[in-house]
């Protein structure tokens, strides 16, 4: 067993001063059946060391953002020259140009780009402009997709909020959830009937091209084209979140992977190298709704700040190297096998959703294809399961709609010490 001791004390300091203990209440071990969540001290490469100095291969990447794991020194040496050069300077810089140009090379839906400081900001900000362009209200979402913490999408929400197990927030008003229309994801009819019914009042679709908040769900085949199509015949437009997908499996967004191109895209996570960031962008036409060209008001002190646009700028430069992204997906097939293979082994109920180099290990005996598959798997068992890793010394995210992420820094070493801990922590849960 590993020791906590630095660690449980830290949790019950934190949670004296913080709420919940806890910044982000997906850190919380609630989902996983309680616990303190594990402090830790620092990162190295692929691993995580806590305050008692356990090491831990990681596959959390902090939800996403560390594709290129902890400290990559070529990240590193341009968030110090940044420091180095003032970290905030309220006027136009030029990263700022140097980082928007490379995503617009990357991303070809996207003339121009704005950036914020988070993906809830990103996302935020596509419906708002969705809205003015449109001249309508309405937006549609799909349950259990996670789109950020503001108001209008805490609607049958995914990820935190499902884990804790309520999907609607409190605090969120009986107007804006009737702004909202939920409907589930890979069913064309249910989305076709909730467009027929209201689509001329509908400014647009949020869509996660590829689900990552209740596990990874890959669309259906033709499910993202009938939405295009439906979503247009109705004058609405449709905006991707790609704060999980972007630069996850190919350099640049999903969109262009699965050929479907959105309206606008909000990004975020993976494109910081690990700093707060956002962005979202579209063509010109609809991006000039945005102040001060158009009425959609957005702004943000921080936003395009040195330290993210430089620290970015590094990210992208470290995800152009030639194979990552193969190596990812090929360690996550591998882990994949692993996982089904222990679950035959000890007769327990498996199914992996696996996409590049994320995967989702899922106790029953179904498919995944969306929200109600997903809620419908064995959260007690995913419990056990996340604490028999953990002592193991693999770290993953502490809830059954979350996923495990590859980085570049992972190795084979890392992979086949992965497999022997799936093997024993799956003999625990018999
Ligand atoms: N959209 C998606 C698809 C996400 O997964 C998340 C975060 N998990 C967000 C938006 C919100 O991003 P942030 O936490 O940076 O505000």
């Amino acid at each position: 067993m590993l020791k906590h001791v630095q660690s449980d004390r830290l949790a019950n300091e934190a949670s004296q001063v913080i709420v919940g203990g806890v910044n982000s209440p997906s850190r919380s071990f609630k989902g996983v059946g309680g616990g303190n969540p594990v402090t830790m001290a620092r990162g190295d490469g692929a691993y995580l060391y806590d305050v008692d100095d356990n090491r831990y291969i990681d596959y959390l990447a902090a939800f996403g953002p560390i594709i290129t794991g902890f400290n990559h020194p070529h990240i590193v040496k341009a968030i110090k020259r940044a420091a180095d050069t003032g970290v905030l300077f309220g006027t136009p810089s030029e990263h700022e140009i140097i980082f928007a140009k490379m995503l617009t090379d990357a991303i070809p839906s996207m003339d121009k780009v704005r950036f914020t400081n988070s993906g809830t900001e990103a996302v935020m900000t596509t419906v708002r402009v969705a809205r003015a362009y449109t001249n309508r209200e309405l937006i549609v979402k799909f349950s259990g997709q996670y789109h950020g913490h503001f108001d209008l999408v805490l609607v049958e929400a995914g990820s935190g909020p499902s884990t804790l197990g309520a999907t609607d927030s409190g605090g969120v008003t009986r107007g804006t959830s009737k702004e909202v229309i939920t409907v589930p994801y890979n069913d064309v009819e249910s989305y076709r009937a909730v467009m027929e019914k209201w689509g001329s009042q509908v400014a647009g679709v949020l869509v996660e091209p590829i689900v990552g908040n209740f596990g990874m769900v890959a669309p259906k085949p033709g499910f993202l084209e009938a939405v295009n199509d439906i979503t247009h015949e109705h004058g609405a437009l449709v905006i991707y979140d790609e704060v999980i997908t972007n630069f996850r499996f190919r350099y640049g967004a999903v969109q262009d992977m699965l050929g479907v191109i959105p309206d606008l895209t909000a990004f975020g996570k993976s494109i910081g190298g690990g700093l707060p960031i956002g962005a979202y962008g579209g063509p010109s036409e609809i991006m000039d709704t945005v102040a001060p060209l158009g009425p959609a008001y957005q702004a943000g002190t921080m936003s395009g700040n040195p330290l993210s646009m430089q620290a970015g700028i590094a990210c992208l430069e470290v995800l152009q190297e030639p194979g990552i992204y193969e190596r990812m997906a090929d360690f996550a097939v591998q882990l994949k096998e692993a996982l089904l293979e222990a679950g035959k082994k000890q007769a327990i109920p498996t199914v992996v959703n696996q996409i590049g180099g994320s995967l989702t290990v899922y106790f029953t005996d179904h498919p995944i294809e969306n929200y109600a598959d997903a809620k419908d798997t064995d959260t007690e068992r995913f419990g056990h399961f996340f604490k028999a890793m953990l002592d193991e010394g693999i770290n993953l995210a502490p809830s059954k709609y979350e996923a495990w992420f590859l980085t570049i820094m992972h190795t084979q070493e890392d992979i086949d010490e992965t497999k022997r801990a799936i093997d024993k922590a799956f003999a625990k849960l018999v």
